[in-house]
């Protein structure tokens, strides 16, 4: 009997965790993933790097050394999909058929909306963790401060790591006081977020870090331009009749992080949720099968489930789709739900971390027997230690 064929595009956190567990569930299936990048990355440990206490090196590995044995690496891009023939095109000129698709490439990061932060990033006292190449520039830039201004940024659209944009925030002003300069430094949150966290026990706690450490939130602010000479930030904000209002802040180092958005060829896709303004693809949010196309599941960053865009997300949602694919194969019900689980460690200072963990109703899902909206030392050795370790060694693999 010929094999059934799972593919998989994308080789990242997705990918490969539901590439190795469907491999573990069922070694009769023809696992196949297609990835462009011969390099994998650990993201979440580059807030770390730009905190200057995680070696930028220990956050990526060989994709060649992370494929789970006993799948197949196709080396491509994929450009288009064609669903009604379960075909799908690649940058090579090649077509790839599948009896399962699984769509998993991750996020797209829009630099170009604002306008000159591409062109600044690593000089000019600019830089991004969003930036495997610029994430220890930040590092350099928080090391080197003596004072003045400082500005962190957050895009009004979906980002992968909701937390991302202020976690170095708090770990900066934490470097800067115990340097014994943060009275010189004064610090400015830009978010296009009206809220600083949506979680309302955890922002409680992140409030009065903002206090403690003195921070202007400027809240559905969005940033639109920077001119790295001059070091001027500009941004919008909504008048009272809805108007925008450009505005500017000088800076003597902004980290910023971009609009993000399902990637070009998703949003061009038949696959995409037309009703989403960002592209992603269109799923059931329990499930994860696409809602029209049966044989198709997403999950990860580039699927429209309304959870925040994590990686510990993907530990919840690979199991789900890896049971739905393997009822599907039986032609039985897809039992196995998701319900919008995702976890943000944030750093509220170093050695202290508040492990935020929820679902699709905001409602705090606490894994430990204790409160975790207080930060606390054990959660800030599991998000330095443990969790990268788990990642490499258990997350890849398909045994956690
Ligand atoms: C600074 C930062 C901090 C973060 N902190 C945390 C954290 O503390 N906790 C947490 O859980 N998460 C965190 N995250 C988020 C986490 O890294 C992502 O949610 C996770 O990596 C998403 O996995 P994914 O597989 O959907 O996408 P990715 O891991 O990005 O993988 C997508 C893959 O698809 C490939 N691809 C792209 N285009 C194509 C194509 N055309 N064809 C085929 N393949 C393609 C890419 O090369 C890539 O390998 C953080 C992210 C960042 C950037």
């Amino acid at each position: 009997m010929e094999k059934k064929k799972v593919l998989i595009v994308g080789g990242g956190n997705a990918g490969l965790s539901v590439a190795a567990q469907l491999l573990r569930k069922n070694k009769s299936l023809d696992v196949q993933v297609i990835e462009p990048s011969d390099k994998h990355y650990y993201q979440p440990a580059w807030t770390l790097v730009g905190a200057g206490i995680f070696d930028i090196r220990k956050t990526v590995r060989n994709e060649a050394d992370v494929i789970p044995a006993g799948v197949k690496w196709i080396r491509d891009a994929i450009t288009e999909f064609e669903p009604e023939h379960n075909r799908v095109k690649g940058k090579s000129g090649e077509s790839y058929t599948y009896d399962v698709m699984v769509v998993a490439p991750g996020i797209q990061l829009d630099w170009q909306k604002v306008k000159g932060l591409r062109e600044n990033l690593g000089k000019n006292q600019v830089s991004s963790n969003y930036s495997f190449d610029h994430a220890t520039y930040t590092w350099d830039m928080i090391k080197n401060f003596t004072g003045g201004v400082a500005v962190f940024t957050n895009p009004s659209t979906p980002i992968k790591c909701g937390g991302a944009p202020h976690k170095i925030m708090y770990l900066a002003c934490d470097y800067w006081r115990k340097k014994g300069i943060l009275d010189k430094c004064e610090v400015h949150y830009i978010s296009g977020g009206s809220v600083l966290f949506g979680v309302k026990e955890y922002l409680a706690t992140l409030q009065k870090v903002v206090e403690k450490n003195n921070i202007h939130l400027h809240l559905g602010a969005n940033a639109v331009e920077v001119d790295g000479i001059n070091h001027i930030l500009y941004y919008e904000e909504k008048s009272a009749d809805g108007q925008p209002v450009r505005k500017d802040i000088h800076f003597d180092i902004l980290h910023a992080v971009p609009p993000q958005s399902a990637p070009d060829f998703i949003k061009n896709s038949p696959l995409a949720d037309p009703k989403n303004p960002h592209g992603y693809v269109e799923v059931d949010k329990f499930t994860l099968q696409h809602t029209r196309y049966a044989n198709i599941f997403s999950l990860g960053d580039s699927s429209n489930a309304p959870c925040s865009k994590t990686g510990a997300a993907i530990r919840k949602q690979a199991p789900v789709v890896v049971e739905n694919i393997i009822s599907f194969f039986n032609q039985q019900k897809l039992e196995k739900e998701y319900h919008g689980y995702s976890a943000c460690p944030i750093p509220t200072q170093y050695g202290k971390l508040m492990l935020a963990e929820f679902d699709y109703s905001n409602k705090p899902t606490m894994t430990f027997p204790f409160d975790q909206a207080k930060p606390r030392w054990t959660m800030w050795m599991l998000k330095k230690y443990i969790l990268p370790w788990l990642y490499w060694n258990k997350i890849l693999k398909g045994t956690a």
